[in-house]
């Protein structure tokens, strides 16, 4: 049974690289008329109210976006994105990844999504009502799996577990081995925690081991939310990254570093 609920964590500093760099991506991929397919293994319920009483009790979203607003200028497809959200459903919302995807979503762009959680996936559907998404309830896996290639073939899949499941460690390596053999043209991008104890650490080593193309490994430090709080950090492992997307990672890596 599944327990994390995306709410309170929704718009922290973990968000802010991953869809800063979503959102990038999407952008340069977005630059070439052709169009894409995205999707999402673990999608999340796609819309967050930043003043419910799950948000406001952790206080992560006021020390993720709403410090780190102010580094994005109107013109970054991340801001972007946001300001086009916020004007369909107000200014307390924080989309998560598909609600940032849907409003970068171009005529003729695919996207597939998958929620398992029932809720999550209920609300997910409502969050996405009009943008011609496939939301799908079962695994995040089995639906890359099926899908992959997708059509249109050029796209990106965003893998973004909870790790509440904690094979998901051990079996991410050779899910993304997989997928690059069935969709070798396609962007894959994993998120994972940096986490004090090190549980990460032998993920991104059998990563590292098999040599897949195109590899961008981007790691941000910050403080951890709460006093005993596991999290110390963000990554970002991409394969077959977007030409130019090395220097918005460094850029990101300069802003997080000059962090308090
Ligand atoms: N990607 C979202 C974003 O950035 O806005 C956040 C996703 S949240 C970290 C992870 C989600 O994955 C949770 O909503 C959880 O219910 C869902 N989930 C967990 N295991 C799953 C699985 N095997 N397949 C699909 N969804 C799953």
């Amino acid at each position: 049974m599944l327990s994390y609920q995306h709410i309170y964590h929704a718009g922290n500093l973990a968000d802010v690289q991953k869809h800063a760099l979503l959102c990038r991506m999407l952008a340069y991929m977005g630059q070439k008329p052709k169009p894409i397919s995205y999707l999402e293994t673990h999608a999340g319920r796609g819309l967050y109210e930043l003043q419910s009483a799950e948000a406001l009790k952790t206080g992560e979203a006021a020390a993720g976006i709403g410090v780190a607003e102010q580094w994005f200028d109107e013109k970054h497809p991340y801001s972007q994105a946001l300001a086009n959200v916020r004007a369909r459903h107000g200014a307390g919302v924080y989309p998560g990844s598909p609600g940032l995807a849907a409003a970068l979503q171009r005529e003729g762009d695919k996207m597939h999504l998958a929620e398992l959680h029932p809720q999550e996936n209920a609300a997910l559907v409502q969050a996405m009502r009009g943008s011609g998404a496939k939301v799908h309830r079962m695994d995040g896996f089995e639906m890359a799996m099926g899908v992959c290639p997708p059509t249109p073939r050029r796209g990106l899949i965003l893998i973004d577990p909870s790790y509440e499941i904690k094979s998901d460690y051990n079996t991410i390596p050779s899910f993304i081995a997989q997928l690059n053999r069935k969709w070798n043209v396609g962007v894959i991008a994993l998120w994972y925690p940096i986490l004090v104890d090190g549980a990460h650490k032998d993920m991104l080593a059998a990563l590292e081991a098999q040599d897949l193309p195109k590899v961008l490994r981007h790691e941000v430090r910050f403080p951890p939310v709460r006093a005993g709080h596991r999290m110390v950090g963000s990554g970002m492992y991409i394969v077959n990254a977007p030409f130019g997307l090395e220097d918005e990672a460094k850029w990101l890596s300069g802003l997080f570093s000059a962090m308090k």
